[in-house]
């Protein structure tokens, strides 16, 4: 039987400035107590939102019952206020209406399904940065059963799965990390628990996906989820995760909770971004892969992705950003960039092409050598 509890690296580039092989422990995975927890009347009178208030009271956390159902007293003084405030504070509440209509989340899935928005992290490039108003609250979803009821009506529908004979075996997909970190939050919620099992009880072509920069994975290790729900830990190299992912799992971590949830027959899968190419990024990202390759070496049946992700940011994210993390050290220099128009003239900067054919064969060249069982999904 594979050891799932410790994987060390004998290639870790800091072995030679005198420090040790990485160590992965898995059971010290971070978790997060907010620092208030506000439930609104809607929310208390979903089922969930009920399971929800009484794990967190049974975690010894205060719960706050408003009056009413909108959220106020979130700004501080200062924006560092008003970030510090809302990034400590776990709101409950029933999700709007409009998110019953299901978006297409080209590449990574054909449907997009919320659980939850917001992310207690503090990512110096966070994808959430100009994609959701106002004080950066971690809400969660009271009315979770009505969520996943709702999905039924897009089996056989999407195209991203479909398109890709790739993936067509994955049937339609669910991303439920967009707008959240899942692993961040479940011990709180048990949220990505039941979607975990209403996926495995669910004998259709479906997937559910959702990617994490957590460890917390003790609970869905047993869990029944019939393959039918593919984890992937956001990773990457050592000097971005160390700089820039304050708040989340060490990189170890990640990797550990990847092979225990690979030994328990999940699917399971790597996003690596944001791809940077900082100084030494090929050394660095070299030592990336040799984790993984150790974690996933003697995995049986291994089913491994890779979704391949550059680093880009937008005027509106780069604003919010540096008012969140106005001391940062990560580049977002427009003139060291290219710029990207999206669908609906939104304009990106992304690195130029070069810079990207060089990251893009390097990656695929290396991945092909080093993890010839892993799938590349895409790139971007
Ligand atoms: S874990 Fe993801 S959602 Fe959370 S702060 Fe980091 S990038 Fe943002």
């Amino acid at each position: 039987m594979p050891d799932e509890t410790q994987v060390t690296s004998a290639r870790d580039p800091r072995a030679a400035d005198g420090g040790s092989a990485l160590e992965l422990h898995p059971h010290a995975a971070r978790r997060w107590t907010p620092k208030r927890v506000l439930v609104t009347p809607a929310a208390l009178d979903e089922p969930h939102g009920q399971r929800i208030v009484a794990r967190v009271e049974a975690l010894g956390i205060e719960v706050e019952r408003l009056r009413a159902n909108r959220l106020v007293g979130l700004r501080g003084e200062t924006e560092r206020e008003t970030y510090a405030r809302a990034k400590s504070t776990l709101a409950v509440v029933v999700s709007p209406p409009s998110r019953r209509r299901l978006q297409p989340i080209s590449p990574s899935a054909d449907w997009r399904v919320d659980l939850a928005e917001g992310c207690p992290a503090h990512c110096q490039y966070c994808y959430l940065a100009g994609s959701l108003s106002g004080p950066p609250v971690t809400r969660v979803y009271a009315d979770l059963d009505a969520i996943l009821d709702n999905l039924t009506a897009y089996l056989g529908t999407g195209q991203v799965t479909s398109r890709s004979t790739r993936r067509s075996q994955e049937g339609t997909t669910f991303e439920a990390s967009c707008y959240s970190d899942p692993l961040a939050l479940d011990h709180l919620t048990g949220s990505w628990q039941r979607a975990v099992e209403h996926f495995g009880a669910w004998d259709a072509p479906v997937q559910l996906r959702w990617t994490t920069k957590f460890a917390d994975v003790d609970r869905f290790v047993a869990l029944p989820h019939a393959g039918r729900t593919r984890v992937r830990f956001s990773v990457n190299c050592l000097p971005v995760t160390q700089r820039w992912e304050g708040g989340t799992s060490t990189l170890e971590q990640r990797l550990a909770a990847l092979r225990r949830l690979a030994l328990a027959g999940y699917p399971v899968g790597l996003t690596i971004a944001p791809i940077m190419p900082i100084d030494g990024w090929r050394e660095h990202y070299d030592h990336l892969l040799d984790l993984v390759e150790t974690a996933t070496a003697d995995v049986p049946d291994l089913d491994l992705t890779a979704e391949l992700i550059t680093h880009r940011f937008t005027a509106t994210s780069k604003e919010v950003l540096l008012g969140w993390y106005p001391r940062t050290t990560l580049e977002m220099d427009e003139a060291e960039r290219a710029v990207k128009r999206g669908k609906f003239g939104a304009t990106k900067h992304v690195y130029p092409k070069p810079v990207m054919d060089d990251l893009r064969q390097w990656f695929r060249r290396e991945l092909e050598q080093r993890l010839p069982a892993c799938r590349v999904l895409y790139w971007t």
